[in-house]
Parts: C-alpha cells; structure tokens; sequence
C-alpha cells in the first residue's frame, strides 16, 4: 500500500463515517431498572442502603503515616473537653462543639421497636381472604430485614369484641400467627398465651378473621408475642449475649421507668439488633419505637442453643468500622468471604 492508496482509504473511511454521522452510532444509553431482591427492599446502590465503612473506616489501619493527625485521639480528646473533663484541643478561642456533646452510648444499650397487634398470614389464609392469586402488598419496611408491613389490614373478630384495621406483616409464612397484646386479648375476648413468635404449640384460638374476599376462623394461632431482643452477628460480643440467653433491660423516663425481665435473645444472620415489646409493655414504660434501652443484667441460656451467628462481608464491615477485631474462634461461623474481607481490612486474628 503507497502512499495514494492511503489517502484514498482515508477518503473512504471519511465518506462512511460521514454517513454514519447522520444517524447515531449507539442508540442512547438507557438506566436499567434497579433489581430487588426482596419485595419493597431497597436496591443495593440506594443511597441510604449503602454503608461505606470501606471507604471511611473509624479507625485507620495500622502503619498510620506520623504526618497525619491522629484521628481517634482528637476524637476522645474532644468528647472529654466537650464533658468539661478536659481543655479543648481545638486552636485557641475557638468555641466550635461547645455545648453539643454527642449523647455517649454506652455499649449496652439498644434501640425499642413497638409492635402493634399484627397477623402473619398463611399464603392459604391470604387467599381466602384477599381472593384467589392475591399476595400480600408491600406497604413499608420494617426494622427486620427483609419483612414488610403491608398494605392489607383485617378485622379481628371474638366473641368479647372485635379490633379492625389490623396489619398484615409479609411476606406470607407457613402458619397463620395473630400476635396481639394482652389489652386487645381483653377487649376480643380472647385467652391467649404469652408465646415465641412461630412457637403456636399452646396459642389460643376462638377468633375470626374478616377480609374483602371472605372470612378465617382460627382455632389456633393467636398469641402474646414474647418480648425478645434481636440481635444482629456483628453486636452480639459488644453486647455480650448469645442466643437463647434471657435479660433484664431497663427504659422508659423518669417516673414511668421499668426494667423488663425474661427478655429472650434471638440472635440470626438476618436480624437487625432491636428490642420488640408488644404496645402495652411500651405504654407502661412510655417509650416508643427508636427509643433506647439498656441491658442491665443476663443470664446464660440453660441449655445453650449452640446457634452461632454467620459473620457475613458485610458485618465484618461493620465491625472494622467500630474498630473491632475478627478472631478465628470468636462466637460465630465465618463466611469465607467475610474471611478474606476482615483479613484484607486488616482485622483478622488467628488466635483469640
Ligand atoms: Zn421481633
């Protein structure tokens, strides 16, 4: 090829792109719809479902360049200045925090999720009473992963009373469960014991539930749900507990302050640490949903359940975000994943 045939090629490829222009050459990118696992859940690139304690961690690797301040430090030395424990350790005049300490949490506290009287429903259940090829709709997310409030409510029915409006939790279990307080029990006409959720062996029966498209009648199933404190893998050696443990927590404010005993640890992968009481145990202690608890005492499982929680990435995440470490031996079963991750967060040990 010299040096004309060249140009003439040129001249082609010129002409044909020419011609391309006219038209675009890739049709407009267009934005997927985000997939989502779970019904109602949010997509793992949502802005408030995404952690970022990778990219900002709390406490630095080691191997620190000395240049650089010590973060970790200024934060304890502020906070003591903050409490009037200590001179500020910000430059001279400047008043920046005065007044504002951050409420310290201690290790022990726990946040309060309120459960109002509410049904797990059967898929069968579900279509007797929404209509054939009905499922239950997302409403909105509650505090455990990967259940929903939803849309659709019942009237509860017994032969002291009846309660409407009563919400569907999703998604559709095996077993039919009408979890109530003991104040609706009253007012239904209903004896119902106090029982684990999904534990129905003793539940009370006697109501009937009334839907759109038809009616249930229950003979079992309605109970008094325990109270019991989620735990999730990555708090329960912060909180030192294990599943099937039992222990007292204190809450409510001044003049309305109780401490509830036999309060059952549930510990999974898939919990997200946080005390249910039903709505006559939060009345009693005035406190509502997002309110805090302290674990004042516990007790040892007396039989110990053995379930130990799986560590997954993203709790390990979570601890190296607290500074904490990932041993080994320590009270859970590792993913592999989660492994390598503590390890390439640099928080992995072998030996506790
Ligand atoms: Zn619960």
């Amino acid at each position: 090829m010299d040096k004309d045939d060249v140009v003439r090629l040129s001249e082609k490829i010129a002409a044909a792109l020419g011609q391309a222009a006219a038209r675009p050459w890739l049709p407009t990118p267009v934005r997927p719809e985000p997939r989502v696992a779970t019904p109602g859940a949010l997509p793992p690139f949502a802005g408030s479902a995404q952690q970022l304690p990778d990219v900002a961690p709390v406490r630095r690797p080691s191997g620190t360049p000395h240049h650089r301040p010590d973060y970790p430090a200024m934060v304890v030395a502020e906070r003591q200045a903050a409490a009037a424990r200590g001179p500020s350790p910000l430059p001279s005049g400047s008043a920046a925090g005065a007044g504002r300490a951050a409420p310290a949490r201690t290790t022990r506290e726990v946040p309060i999720g309120v459960s109002a009287r509410h049904l797990h429903v059967s898929e069968q259940d579900f279509r007797a009473l929404f209509g054939a090829g009905k499922a239950p709709t997302p409403h909105r997310q509650i505090s455990q992963p990967g259940q929903y409030a939803a849309s659709e409510t019942v009237t509860v029915a017994g032969k002291g009373g009846r309660l409407a409006g009563v919400r569907i939790v999703g998604p559709a279990r095996g077993r039919t469960q009408l979890e109530l307080s003991p104040a609706d029990c009253r007012s239904l006409g209903v004896a119902a014991p106090v029982a684990l959720s999904g534990r129905l062996e003793a539940s009370a029966g006697g109501v009937t539930l009334e839907g759109p498209a038809g009616q249930v009648a229950l003979e079992s199933g309605v109970i008094i749900a325990q109270r019991h404190l989620h735990v999730a893998p990555a708090d329960a050696r912060r909180l030192g507990v294990a599943d099937g443990d039992r222990v007292a927590v204190e809450c409510g404010p001044t003049g309305r302050r109780v401490t509830l005993h036999d309060v059952l640890v549930r510990l999974g992968p898939t919990h997200a640490t946080e005390l249910h009481l039903d709505t006559d145990e939060a009345n009693a202690a005035q406190v509502k949903t997002g309110d805090v608890a302290l674990i004042v005492a516990a007790s040892r499982a007396a039989k110990p359940t053995g379930r130990r929680p799986l560590l997954t990435e993203r709790h390990v995440a979570e601890l190296a975000a607290r500074g904490e470490k990932v041993t080994a031996g320590g009270p859970w079963l590792l993913t592999p994943a989660a492994r390598d991750r503590a390890k390439a967060l640099g928080i992995w040990r072998e030996e506790t």
